[in-house]
């Protein structure tokens, strides 16, 4: 069993399927065999923990966010996922409303697109 996400290349439906192998990739609305693995997208968190990253701009309402941003330093920050339901539905969530980033020491919630990012770190990290 190899779960995994897949898109159909003649419906354009995405969907979640059991196995990588047939019947199980067959589109599960169409039922083309034309579905092929979605890649995590490179170069963004694609799920909770934490990350190396850079700040490169404050989200509106951030305390300070003007001074605080670019940030001087690459630092650890916490990604949460903001989306609560089924993985599948998250599909047509805004990617940028998905996950949320906590800054240490910054109250206001951050977003994916204010960040340059860099490695994840693996469990347990502790500050
Ligand atoms: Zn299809």
């Amino acid at each position: 069993m190899t779960p995994c996400k897949r898109k159909c290349w003649q419906c354009g439906n995405i969907a979640m399927h059991e196995d990588n192998i047939v019947p199980h990739v067959n589109c599960k609305k169409c039922g083309s065999q034309d579905t092929r693995l979605i890649r995590e997208k490179p170069g963004k968190p694609s799920h909770a923990g934490h990350y190396w990253a850079l700040w490169l701009t404050a989200s509106p309402g951030t305390h300070e966010g003007d001074q605080l941003t670019p940030a001087p330093e690459w630092e650890v920050v916490q990604v949460w996922e903001n989306f609560i339901g089924d993985p599948c539905e998250a599909d047509g969530v805004d990617e940028s409303e998905r996950w949320g980033v906590s800054v240490a020491g910054v109250r206001e919630t951050q977003w994916l697109e204010n960040f340059k990012w860099g490695a994840f770190i693996p469990e347990p990290f502790t500050h």
